[in-house]
C-alpha cells in the first residue's frame, strides 16, 4: 500500500489550495450572507480546469484522476462549502454520466461546454414525493413523434438557479416502477422549462438550490441519456461517484474548522494562559484531527477504487457517512472551543456548523448510506 501522493496530485492540491485561500476564502462569508451565486469564482475555477476534473482532455476536461478530484473539492470547500458543492455537482453528477452514458452527439453538444465551464449543469432527481425513495417520481415523459413531452416538477436542485443544462429524471413507463425511469439532457431554453423560486436554507447559501418546472416541455428524442428505462441504474451509479465529492466537501469543512480552532485556541487567553494549554481543549483538537484524517483516508480509498475500475459503492457510502458525521462533530466542538464567539456571525464557526449539516442529508441521507453499507456486508 502506497500512501504517497504523486507529483501531479500534489501539484493539483497546491493549485487548488492557493486559489481557494487567495480568491475564495475572503469572499465566503459574504456569499453566505447574501446567497449570491459565485459566478466570477466559477469562471476562474473553469480556467483551472476544475469544472470537469476527471473528464478527458478531448472534451476540454482536466484529464485527472478521482483522488485529484477529491483533493480539489476538499480544498475549495475548506474555503467555501457552497462553491465546493457547485463544483462537485457539475463534475460528478453532470459531466461524469454524460461521459459514461452519452452518445457522441450528446458528448459533442454538451460535455465540452460543461467540462470547460462554459455552461454549468444541474442534476434534477428529487421531487416533493420522491426524496430517499427516488423511484417514486411523478414527473412523466411521453414520446410524441420526435420529442418527449415532460410534465412535473423538481426541488432542492443545486445550481438550478443558473444551470444551462439539466439532467432530468422522469417516468417513461409508470407501470414498470423504478425500471420505468429515464434521464433527459435538457437545455434551459427548451420550451416548457422554467426555474422556480430560489429556496432559502440553513447553509450552503450560495449554491443556488431552486425548484424546476416542466410544463409540456419539449425534449428532442436524441436527448435521452442512456436507454429508456435505464435512468434509475444510472442515478445510483452516478450518486456513488457524487458521494466521493460530498465526503471531500465534508472533510474540507471539518479541516477549515480545525484550522480556525488551532489558531483561536493559541490566541484566546483565559485564567492567564492560552486555552490551548487546557487538556479539555487539547482533547477536542486531538479528536477532531484524528477523525478528519480517517475521513480523508476513507475518501481517498473510495476514489482510488473508482480509478482502478473496482466496485466502490459501499466504500463511497462509508466515506460520505463518516466524513459528514466528522464534519458535524468537528463543527460542534469548534463552536465550543470558541465559546460565545463561536456562536457569533463575526467568526466562521457558525457558518461551518450550518454548512456541515447538509452533508449528512444530500446525495442520500446517512440512513440511506447505512442501508447501502449494511447490504454490502450482509450478502
Ligand atoms: C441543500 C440541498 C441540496 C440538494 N441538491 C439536490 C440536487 O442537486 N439534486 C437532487 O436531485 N436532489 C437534491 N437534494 C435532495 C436530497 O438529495 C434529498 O433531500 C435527500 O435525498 C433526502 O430526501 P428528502 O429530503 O425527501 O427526505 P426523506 O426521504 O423524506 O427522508 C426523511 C427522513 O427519513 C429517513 N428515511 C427515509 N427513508 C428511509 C429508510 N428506508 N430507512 C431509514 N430512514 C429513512 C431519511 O434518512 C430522513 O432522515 C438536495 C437537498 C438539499 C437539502
Amino acid at each position: 500500500m502506497d500512501f504517497q501522493l504523486s507529483e501531479e496530485q500534489l501539484m493539483v492540491r497546491q493549485t487548488a489550495r492557493e486559489f481557494a485561500e487567495k480568491e475564495i476564502k475572503p469572499q465566503a462569508a459574504e456569499f453566505d450572507a447574501t446567497g449570491e451565486f459565485p459566478v466570477e469564482i466559477i469562471k476562474k475555477l473553469a480556467s483551472l480546469n476544475f469544472l470537469g476534473i476527471t473528464i478527458p482532455e478531448e472534451y476540454e476536461g482536466g484529464g485527472l484522476d478521482t483522488i485529484s478530484y477529491a483533493m480539489v473539492i476538499e480544498e475549495i470547500s475548506r474555503a467555501c462549502a457552497s462553491t465546493g458543492v457547485v463544483l462537485s455537482v457539475n463534475n460528478s453528477l453532470v459531466c461524469e454520466p454524460i461521459l459514461t452514458y452519452g452518445t457522441d452527439f450528446q458528448k459533442k453538444k454538451y460535455l465540452s461546454d460543461l467540462a470547460s465551464g462554459k455552461k454549468l449543469g444541474c442534476f434534477a432527481l428529487t421531487e416533493p414525493e420522491a426524496g430517499s425513495d427516488a423511484s417514486n417520481l411523478k414527473t412523466t415523459a411521453v414520446l410524441k413523434g420526435d420529442h418527449y413531452v415532460l410534465n412535473g416538477n423538481k426541488l432542492f436542485i443545486t445550481n438550478g438557479r443558473v444551470a444551462e443544462v439539466a439532467l432530468v429524471f422522469a417516468m417513461t413507463d409508470k407501470s414498470l416502477g423504478y425500471k420505468g425511469i429515464s434521464i433527459f439532457v435538457i437545455e434551459r431554453g427548451f420550451p416548457g422549462y422554467s426555474v422556480g423560486k430560489v429556496q432559502q436554507k440553513l447553509g450552503i447559501n450560495a449554491s443556488g438550490q431552486c425548484e424546476l418546472y416542466f410544463e409540456d416541455c419539449l425534449v428532442p428524442k436524441e436527448n435521452l441519456l442512456g436507454e429508456e428505462g435505464g435512468g434509475f441504474k444510472i442515478a445510483l451509479a452516478t450518486l456513488d461517484g457524487g458521494r466521493i465529492g460530498i465526503a471531500a466537501q465534508a472533510v474540507g469543512i471539518a479541516q477549515a474548522c480545525l484550522d480556525e480552532c488551532l489558531k483561536y485556541s493559541k490566541e484566546r487567553v483565559q485564567f492567564g494562559q492560552p486555552i490551548a494549554k487546557f487538556q479539555a481543549i487539547q482533547w477536542m483538537l486531538a479528536d477532531m484531527s484524528t477523525e478528519i484524517e480517517a475521513a480523508r483516508l476513507l475518501t481517498y480509498r473510495a476514489a482510488f477504487l473508482k480509478d482502478k475500475g473496482e466496485r466502490y459503492s459501499a466504500q463511497a457510502s462509508m466515506a460520505k457517512l463518516f466524513a459528514s458525521e466528522t464534519a458535524m462533530k468537528a463543527t460542534t466542538k469548534g463552536i465550543q472551543i470558541h465559546g460565545g464567539y463561536g456562536y457569533m456571525k463575526e467568526y466562521p464557526m457558525e457558518r461551518f456548523f450550518r454548512d456541515a449539516k447538509v452533508t449528512e442529508i444530500y446525495e442520500g441521507t446517512n440512513e440511506i448510506q447505512r442501508i447501502v453499507i449494511a447490504s454490502s456486508i450482509l450478502k
